[in-house]
C-alpha cells in the first residue's frame, strides 16, 4: 500500500506530523522497540504515512531492527530520515559511530530527540510512533511535555516485576495528561516453533488483569515466538512477513489506528 499522507494536517505540535504515537515501558528488555518498529510497519502496511523515531537516545535498536547501516544526511542542515519498509526511520545509531557509547546527560538526550523530530524532514505523517528509553525519565517527560503525543502505548510483559514498572508509567503518563491508549502484554506466553505447544512461562494474563484494574484497555497479546527474535535480528521486522505472528501486530495497528 503506497502511505496517503491524505489525512496530515499540520495541527499537531511539529507541523506535517498528524498524530504522535509513544510507545513506552516501565523496564528494559521487554520489548518495546520490537513492538514499537512492528506497528509503526504494520500501520504502513494499512496505507498510512508512518515514521518511527528511535528516541532510546542511550539504547539505540531501531536501525538494527531494520538492519540499517546507512547514515542519516544533513540536506540544508535538516536530518534526513532513513526509509525502509515503507516507513521514515531515524536514531541515534544513523548519527554515531557504531559501538560508541552516547555519555550525555539527561538535558542533551532530550535535546538530542527534539532535535531528531523537529529538525528532521518527515515530511507528512499520519502517525509518528516515537520508541522511548524504559522507565521514566528526562525523555519521556520532555517528550510529553513538549510534543504532547495524542497517546502512550505501554509494553510489559505478564510477569509481576514488569507490570509494577508498566503501572509506574501508566501513572507518569496520567501526571502529565498524555492519554493511554492501552497496554500490551508480550512474551504472553511461549510458543514452541518445533510443536506449537503454547506455556505460560511468564505468567498468563498478567497485563490484561493490570489494564482492567488501571481503566485501561488491553491492546492484546504477542508470543514470545523464536520466529519474532531471528526476524529481528535479521533486519526485517516480522510484521512485514505474513507469518502468523504478523498477525499479532496487524491487530495492535488497527487498535491503534481506530
Ligand atoms: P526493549 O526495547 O524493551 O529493551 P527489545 O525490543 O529490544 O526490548 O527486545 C529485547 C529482546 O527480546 C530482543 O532480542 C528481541 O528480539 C526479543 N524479543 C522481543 N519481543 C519478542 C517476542 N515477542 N518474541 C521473541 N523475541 C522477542
Amino acid at each position: 500500500n503506497a502511505p496517503t499522507g491524505a489525512a496530515a494536517t499540520t495541527t499537531g505540535t511539529v507541523p506535517g506530523i498528524r498524530r504522535i504515537v509513544a510507545v513506552a515501558s516501565g523496564k528494559g528488555g521487554v520489548g518495546k522497540s520490537t513492538v514499537a518498529a512492528n506497528l509503526a510497519v504494520a500501520l504502513a502496511r494499512q496505507g498510512l504515512a508512518v515514521g518511527l523515531l528511535d528516541a532510546d537516545i542511550y539504547g539505540p535498536s531501531v536501525a538494527t531492527l531494520f538492519g540499517i547501516t546507512a547514515r542519516a544526511q544533513l540536506v540544508e542542515k535538516r536530518i534526513q530520515p532513513v526509509s525502509a519498509h515503507g516507513i521514515k526511520l531515524l536514531s541515534m545509531a544513523m548519527m554515531t559511530d557504531p559501538g560508541k557509547a552516547i555519555i550525555w546527560r539527561g538535558p542533551m538526550a532530550s535535546s538530542a530527540m527534539m532535535q531528531m523530530v523537529e529538525q528532521a524532514d518527515w515530511g507528512v505523517l499520519d502517525v509518528l510512533v516515537i520508541d522511548l528509553p524504559p522507565g521514566t525519565g528526562d525523555i519521556q517527560l520532555t517528550m510529553a511535555q513538549k510534543l504532547k503525543p495524542d497517546g502512550a502505548i505501554i509494553v510489559s510483559t505478564p510477569q509481576d516485576l514488569a507490570l509494577i514498572d508498566a503501572r509506574r508509567a501508566i501513572a507518569m503518563f496520567g501526571q502529565v495528561n498524555v492519554p493511554v491508549i492501552g497496554i500490551v502484554e508480550n512474551m504472553s506466553y511461549f510458543l514452541c516453533p518445533k510443536c506449537g505447544a503454547q506455556s505460560d512461562i511468564f505468567g498468563h494474563g498478567g497485563a490484561e488483569t493490570a489494564a482492567s484494574e488501571m481503566g485501561v484497555h488491553f491492546l492484546g497479546a504477542i508470543p514470545l515466538h523464536a520466529s519474532i527474535r531471528a526476524a529481528s535480528d535479521a533486519g526485517t521486522p516480522p510484521a512485514a512477513g505474513d507469518s502468523p505472528q504478523a498477525e499479532a501486530f496487524t491487530h495492535l495497528a488497527t487498535e491503534v489506528a481506530a
